[in-house]
C-alpha cells in the first residue's frame, strides 16, 4: 500500500552520494527549503568504516577534514618520487565525521524526514517514482538511489571487469614513526598478486596512520590474505613487529573498475547515483568527488525547473584512456607496473592528479603519454578497437 505523504524527493541510500545530495539540496537555495525530502537507509548510525580521500581546491566539507597533506610520494623500483603540491591539497575525511555533520544538519530541517529501512525495489506509477520498503511504499516525483543495481545493468556492454579491493588497518605505534607531512600514494615495492598490487599509506600523526594493501585484479582475497601482507609490510618497511603498534580500526573495500556504462536511470522517475550510477572513476576507483559533481548539477537542474539527469561521464577522450589502461591492468599486469613507474618518473604527480581528474588539455596528454612505453598502448588499441572506434 502507498503511503499517503507525498515527497518532492526520496534519497533512497544515505552513503557518500545520497548524504553527498542531500547536503547539497539543503545547503544551495532557498528553493528547497519547502520542499519534502524523504531519506531512506537501513541504518543512519554513522561507522567509522571509511576514510575517503580525494584532491582538490577547496571542498564543502573542510571543517571535516581529518587530515590534509601537500607533499605526496610513490615509491617504485627503489625509487621515490615525491612532490610539493602546488595547486591542490590531498584530503581526508572519515566516514563518520561526515554522516554526523550532514546528519546534524537535518536536525535543523523540518522539511526532511529520515526513514530507517531496507529498501526492496523501485517502480513507477502514474509519472511519480515509487520505492517498496520494509516499512510500506513511498512515492515522489524524484527518486535518487544508490542502493540496488539498476535494470539493464547485467546486459550493458563490457569487456574489462575488474574490482579494486583492498584492506587498511589504522595503527597506532608506540613510538614515533611516521612523516604526518607526506602521504605515500602508492607503494609498488612489494610482490605482485595476481594484479597490480601497492600499499597506501596516510600517516595521521607521528604515530598513527593508515596503511592499506590493495590490488586490482578479477576476485578479492581471503581477509587473511590482506592481514598478513599488512604485517609484513610493517614489518619490512617500518621494521615495526606485531607487538610495536595496535590495530585501532580496519577497513575494507572492493570497488569496480569495469568499462561499462551505467544506465543512469533505474527507471523513467529513478535516477541512479553513486557507485549505481557508475560515476566512480574506473580507473582509480575515485568517487567521492564525482558525487559532489553530480549532486551540484542536480541541484542546478532542479532549480531551473529541469529533470535532473546522470552523471554527465567522462568526456570520450577520457573514456577511451580508461578503456586502454584497464585492457592493461587486466591482461599485462606486469606491464601496468612499468607505466605506473615512468608515469611517476617523468611527470609531475600535480600534473597526473589533473590527468585524473580529466582536467588536462590534448597537448598535455601526449606530453604524458611519451613519457610511458608505447607498445602495450598501441596492443591495447588493437584488442579494444571495437570499442574505442564506436563511441567507446
Ligand atoms: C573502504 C572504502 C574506502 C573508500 N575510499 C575512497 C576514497 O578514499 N576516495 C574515493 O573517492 N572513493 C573511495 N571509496 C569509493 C566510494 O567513494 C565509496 O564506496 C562510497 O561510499 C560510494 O558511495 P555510494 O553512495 O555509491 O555508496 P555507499 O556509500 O555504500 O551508500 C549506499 C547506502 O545505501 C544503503 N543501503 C544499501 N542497501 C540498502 C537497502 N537494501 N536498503 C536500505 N539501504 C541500503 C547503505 O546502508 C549505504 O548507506 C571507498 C570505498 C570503500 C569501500
Amino acid at each position: 500500500m502507498i503511503n499517503n505523504q507525498f515527497y518532492d524527493y526520496i534519497i533512497a541510500g544515505a552513503g557518500a552520494s545520497g548524504l553527498s545530495l542531500l547536503y547539497t539540496l539543503l545547503d544551495t537555495d532557498d528553493y528547497f527549503a519547502d520542499k519534502h525530502i524523504l531519506v531512506i537507509d537501513s541504518s543512519f548510525t554513522p561507522k567509522a568504516d571509511k576514510t575517503w580521500c580525494f584532491w582538490d581546491e577547496n571542498h564543502p566539507f573542510m571543517p571535516l577534514t581529518h587530515k590534509s597533506w601537500k607533499h605526496l610520494t610513490v615509491v617504485s623500483e627503489g625509487l621515490e618520487f615525491d612532490e610539493l603540491l602546488e595547486n591542490v591539497n590531498y584530503y581526508c575525511i572519515k566516514s563518520e565525521d561526515y554522516q554526523n555533520h550532514v546528519l546534524d544538519k537535518v536536525h535543523s530541517a523540518t522539511n526532511v524526514r529520515l526513514l530507517e529501512s531496507k529498501i526492496h525495489a523501485f517502480d513507477t506509477l502514474n509519472h511519480l517514482g515509487l520505492v517498496h520498503t520494509d516499512k510500506g511504499t513511498y512515492s515522489a516525483d524524484w527518486i535518487f538511489q544508490s542502493v540496488l543495481e539498476p535494470p539493464g545493468f547485467q546486459h550493458s556492454v563490457v569487456d574489462t571487469s575488474l574490482i579494486q579491493h583492498f584492506a587498511g588497518w589504522e595503527i597506532q605505534t608506540e613510538s614515533d614513526c611516521f612523516d604526518p607531512g607526506k602521504a605515500l600514494l602508492m607503494d609498488f615495492d612489494t610482490q605482485q598478486n595476481g594484479g597490480l598490487t601497492f600499499f597506501y599509506l596516510l600517516p595521521f600523526t607521528e604515530s598513527r596512520a593508515l596503511v592499506e594493501y590493495t590490488i586490482f585484479s578479477g576476485q578479492v582475497l581471503e581477509k587473511s590474505q590482506y592481514h598478513s601482507a599488512i604485517e609484513k609490510y610493517l614489518q619490512k618497511r617500518l621494521n615495526l613487529s606485531k607487538n610495536q603498534y595496535q590495530v585501532i580500526r580496519k577497513e575494507f573495500g572492493a570497488i569496480p573498475m569495469e568499462d561499462r556504462r551505467s544506465p543512469g536511470y533505474y527507471n523513467e522517475r529513478v535516477l541512479n547515483l553513486g557507485i549505481a550510477g557508475g560515476i566512480t572513476k574506473p580507473t582509480t576507483g575515485y568517487t567521492f568527488t564525482r558525487s559532489h559533481a553530480h549532486s551540484k548539477e542536480i541541484a542546478r537542474r532542479l532549480i531551473r525547473g529541469k529533470d535532473p539527469v546522470p552523471y554527465s561521464g567522462s568526456p570520450y577522450r577520457f573514456r577511451v584512456y580508461d578503456i586502454m589502461l584497464l585492457y592493461l591492468l587486466e591482461h599485462e599486469a606486469e606491464n601496468s607496473r612499468k607505466i605506473f613507474h615512468d608515469l611517476f618518473k617523468y611527470n609531475r604527480i600535480g600534473n597526473i592528479l589533473r590527468f585524473l581528474d580529466e582536467k588536462t588539455t590534448f597537448t598535455e596528454e601526449l606530453e604524458i603519454f611519451s613519457t610511458l612505453p608505447y607498445a602495450p598502448f598501441f596492443r591495447s588499441i588493437y584488442q579494444m578497437k571495437h570499442r574505442i572506434f564506436t563511441g567507446a
